[in-house]
């Protein structure tokens, strides 16, 4: 058996270690390891698809990692087997990574029907959502039925996130007062179900007056879905009430999507993956062609110095990748 067949056969029988190396190898930006990733995916394809995707993102402090904690655990309890992918792109300029803090999900991630795992922060953006996208597929070969995908970045790695998950799920928390620590509106354009985290003590009633302000925010965008309307809970990650409710909701929510849309979300999605990876591979063979690296520094200073239009300028670039 090839090495790539053997992984796929150990990642379905549900070994751990195999289902760590086989998302190791999906990552890995080596070239040799990218074609036994291909064939270990085309392997694995027959027994992926049948996970609920989720998305969850929030303003670090709004309590997501207690949350993913406490829905992993009562998932489970139902009888769920939840995978967690984290994406962190700031680990990449920082050098440190929240995710590196052993504290986090500590519980569920002893938990034999869990399994958690940070994604590597260098790379694109896109280049990352899509090795998370093929971690999602790994998993979901190897058995997990959820598979939440969380994003620790505020702003541009959410919309990737959210162009690979079936649903969005937005982490808020009052921030004191009554306002909320800090939303953008582009974020909760993306969201499917909203939850407003620590409904509990002096924060209970704050937690209730954000959620009411958030719904109706919420009316007055564009909806994401036609005839969907978003739902805003709260809930305390702390006391565990409202997480199993929230859990109702966002099955609810799947299982509505999987009834009407879902297939051709997830078919939008897949060309739209196929496209980005042609993109990225055929950049990343333009920028490294030794014609083109001959002429690109001249061709630089030409457009910034103002004596060649861009538009030539990118025609000169292709013209000498392409050879004509
Ligand atoms: P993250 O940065 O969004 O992952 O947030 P964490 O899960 O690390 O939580 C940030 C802080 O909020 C921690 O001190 C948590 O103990 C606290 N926290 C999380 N959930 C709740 C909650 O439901 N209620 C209260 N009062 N505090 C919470």
């Amino acid at each position: 058996m090839s090495t790539s067949a053997s992984l796929a056969a150990d990642v379905t029988a549900g070994d751990r270690r195999a289902l760590a190396r086989a998302i190791t190898l999906v990552e890995s930006t080596r070239p040799d390891h990218r074609l036994e990733a291909i064939e270990l995916l085309d392997l694995l394809l027959p027994h992926t698809g049948r996970s609920q995707r989720i998305g969850i993102s929030g303003t670090p402090g709004s309590g997501k990692s207690t949350l993913i904690e406490e829905l992993g655990l009562h998932a489970i309890a139902q009888g769920e087997r939840v995978a967690v992918l984290a994406i962190d792109p700031s680990s990449a300029r920082s050098g440190g990574s929240i995710l590196g803090d052993k504290t986090r999900m500590s519980d569920l991630a002893r938990h034999p029907d869990a399994f958690i795992r940070p994604t590597p922060s260098s790379g694109t953006l896109g280049g990352v959502a899509r090795r998370t996208l093929e971690a999602v597929l790994v998993c979901e070969a190897a058995g997990f039925g959820t598979v939440l995908v969380e994003t620790v970045g505020v702003g541009q790695s959410e919309v990737a996130v959210a162009d690979l998950v079936d649903l969005f799920l937005l982490v808020a928390a009052p921030a004191g007062g009554d306002e909320l620590q800090g939303i953008k509106r582009g974020i909760m354009e993306l969201a499917d179900l909203i939850v407003v985290n620590k409904a509990d003590g002096d924060l209970e009633a704050a937690a209730g007056r954000a959620a009411a302000d958030l719904g109706h925010a919420v009316q007055l965008l564009r909806p994401k879905r036609r005839g969907w309307s978003v739902q805003v809970l709260t809930c305390s990650a702390l006391t565990g009430r409202g997480v199993a409710e929230l859990w109702d909701a966002l099955r609810c929510a799947h299982q509505r999507l999987a009834d009407d849309g879902l297939a051709e979300l997830r078919a939008r999605q897949g060309v739209a993956w196929m496209w980005s990876e042609v993109t990225d591979e055929l950049l990343s063979r333009l920028r490294s062609d030794p014609e083109v690296r001959a002429r690109v520094a001249d061709l630089e200073a030409g457009v910034a110095g103002g004596t060649i239009t861009a538009s030539a300028a990118a025609a000169q670039l292709l013209a000498a990748f392409l050879g004509r």
